[in-house]
């Protein structure tokens, strides 16, 4: 692997309205998982450096919490402008450190840049309820008011929408924010921040910084600090929820998935089968609403080798070439967990019906390629819940093929699995759609739909073992969990009218 050298640059803190260079003596290089070129350094943040981003967001809070509503709109309208103008080089800076191909991360940006636009709708968003009356000349109405300082940490799949999830929903509430993106990408998140800053975001409403365990961990404990919001693994979900909400503080974590498709024999087979493959292998497979097992029902189990057969023209390469369907893995380390996983669910007594190993990179890759973290499209046949390629997030482009009988079966099956991020259905049957939307119990259900994550008109809502805290990130939800309610009783006294002393506690 190439290593940094003190001429390589590197990727500022953002503090307080500045971009500063950190003083920690320990950072970590940012490799473009195509080629293993070092892109840029990222320091690990200092406590000093975490508190300074803290107290500026206290600070900024004061002022920020009152700030006009449309002031507060007009922001995101320019700022959703901005980001559309940057879009292609937004999506340039996130294939290099990322890996997904170039098309996959506009998708990225564009998710988020639809949060974005969400955002800027806050007047309508941040409403309270009245009720006229509730006693005689008596009053009652709500305010959501912001919280305070909130954070976010963000993993390193979706390094453009997710942290778009999180700050401008916080802000545009009237929050201030500190945000730790992800150390293994975290150059288009940075860009995204700089972005937010020229559309008018003042200092110290948006903090950035880097790092990994001992700054989340900071954010965690730290007092000025009322709420956290994170996306990522659920082992390091459940530690950040329980930690965070030990120091009083209110969380939201969106963790890990194992999302069944299931496939009924009526459906669409074309389709069905594009759905799939596109679903399991996009990105690589690492996204957390990927197809990571596909049950197939009755005669719908035929359908194996035509699924290989396509899968085996998907295209493998670096994510700037415009052919390319299927990008690196992250890093080397995730190469080899999601090797080694292949070969222990073959151990298993899984079927390797296709074996992406050793992918063959297509026609026009760099020869730099040949150091990249390629897995091609791999599917094991004969998956069974007990097997360590069932029971694990793989995070790799691999789809595991599970059998069931009936849709009872296959709805059993899901039921049992104890994530609950996303699921889908494919059949032509109303009356099946219906059945299983009605009696699964994952969050997210797609009827004919492979990745059914929702529009910021709605909110993310996985469920169970996927999720931590009752709100999910964007839309609806997260109006609420960004705001506490204040609710305002009042009277107002008419000059002639006099009540007495009333010792009991109903309002007349
Ligand atoms: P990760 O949990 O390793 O990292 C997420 C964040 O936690 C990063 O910012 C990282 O720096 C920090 N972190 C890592 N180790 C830590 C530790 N020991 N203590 C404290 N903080 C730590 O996740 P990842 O590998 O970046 O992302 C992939 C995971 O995220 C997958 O499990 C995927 O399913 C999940 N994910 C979930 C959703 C969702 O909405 N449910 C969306 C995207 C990704």
């Amino acid at each position: 692997m190439a290593s940094s050298s003190s001429s390589t640059r590197t990727v500022p803190l953002l503090i307080d309205g500045r971009l500063v260079e950190s003083r920690s003596t320990q950072w970590r290089d940012i490799v473009n998982p195509a080629t293993q070129q070092v892109l840029a350094r990222v320091p690990l943040a200092t406590r000093e450096e975490v508190d300074a981003a803290v107290a500026s967001a206290a600070e900024a809070f004061k002022t920020w919490r009152k700030t006009a509503i449309g002031t507060r709109a007009r922001i995101f309208l320019k700022y959703q402008q901005l980001i559309r103008d940057n879009m292609k080089a937004l999506a340039a800076i996130l294939t290099a450190e990322q890996g997904k191909t170039l098309a996959d991360a506009e998708g990225d940006v564009f998710r988020g840049l639809e949060v974005v636009e969400h955002a800027a709708a806050i007047g309508n968003l941040q409403l309270g309820e009245l009720a006229n009356n509730v006693a005689g000349g008596v009053d009652t109405y709500t305010l959501l008011q912001p919280l305070g300082v909130c954070a976010g940490i963000t993993p390193f799949n979706f390094p453009a929408m997710i942290p778009l999830w999180m700050f401008p929903m916080a802000i545009a509430t009237g929050n201030t924010f500190v945000l730790k993106p992800s150390e293994q990408d975290p150059m288009v998140t940075m860009r995204l921040a700089e972005l937010a800053m020229e559309a008018g975001v003042p200092p110290g409403v948006l903090n950035v910084v880097h790092g990994a365990e001992d700054v989340v961990n900071a954010l965690c404990d730290h007092p000025d600090i009322k709420a956290i919001s994170f996306v990522g693994s659920t082992r390091v979900g459940t530690h950040v929820y329980q930690r965070a909400s030990l120091a009083g503080k209110r969380v939201q974590c969106m963790m890990g998935a194992k999302n069944h498709a299931v496939v009924l024999p009526d459906a669409h087979k074309e389709q069905t089968l594009n759905a799939l493959l596109g679903a399991s292998f996009g990105a690589a497979g690492q996204r957390c609403m990927a197809v990571s097992v596909a049950v197939l029902v009755g005669a719908a189990r035929e359908w194996v080798p035509d699924l290989v057969a396509k899968a085996k023209t998907l295209k493998v390469g670096a994510g700037d070439r415009p052919d390319t369907d299927v990008g690196p893995l992250i890093s080397c380390a995730a190469k080899d967990r999601v090797t080694a996983l292949i070969q222990r669910g073959t151990d298993e007594g899984a079927t390797l019906a296709l074996d992406g190993r050793r992918p063959v990179l297509a026609e026009g890759n760099a020869p730099a390629a040949a150091e990249g973290n390629f897995v091609g499209p791999t599917i094991l046949t004969g998956v069974k819940p007990g097997m360590q390629v069932y029971d694990q997030e793989i995070f790799g482009p691999v789809l595991c093929v599970a059998e069931a009988e009936t849709l009872d079966d296959a709805i059993a099956m899901i039921n049992a699995n104890p994530n609950g991020n996303g699921t889908a259905v494919f059949t032509q049957s109303g009356a099946a759609a219906r059945k299983f939307q009605e009696e699964i119990d994952v969050g997210q259900v797609g009827i004919n739909v492979p990745i059914p994550v929702p529009v910021p008109l709605f909110s993310f809502s996985g469920s169970r073992a996927s999720k931590l805290g009752d709100l999910g990130p964007y839309g609806k939800q997260v109006v609420l969990f960004y705001t506490q309610t204040k609710t305002v009783t009042e009277r107002w006294f008419e000059d002639d009218v006099t009540t007495g002393v009333n010792t009991t506690i109903s309002l007349k």
